[in-house]
């Protein structure tokens, strides 16, 4: 049980309160709005329509791995192709799907 008005943090576990935006030990923001998720499938979105040939999408949803091989196999220009395509699911899924595959 934590004591009243207290939390613990989501990233190094320290004790900090709860109504805090940010951890004052590490920094790290604790509560993330629907908003925010919201924004970042539309980021993502456009980054991939704008630049998944390059597979700017991946790096920025955290998968580097393969945003490499985009910038590999951009010349075949089907890492665009794919890319349409991914910008087209992350238009469309719903935000709490997006959160639970790349949040
Ligand atoms: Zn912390």
């Amino acid at each position: 049980m934590l004591e009243n008005g207290t939390a613990f943090c989501r990233r190094c576990g320290e004790r900090i309160p709860e109504t805090a935006d940010t951890c004052p030990y590490c920094r790290s923001k604790q509560y993330i709005s629907a908003d925010e998720y919201g924004k970042n499938k539309i980021t993502a979105a456009i980054l991939a329509l704008v630049l998944g040939g390059i597979g700017a999408h991946k790096f920025y949803l955290g998968k580097p791995g393969q945003g490499i091989l985009y910038i590999l196999f951009c010349w075949t220009f089907i890492p665009s192709i794919i890319s349409l395509a991914e910008a087209i699911i992350y238009f469309t899924i719903p935000k709490e799907q997006f959160r639970a595959k790349y949040g």
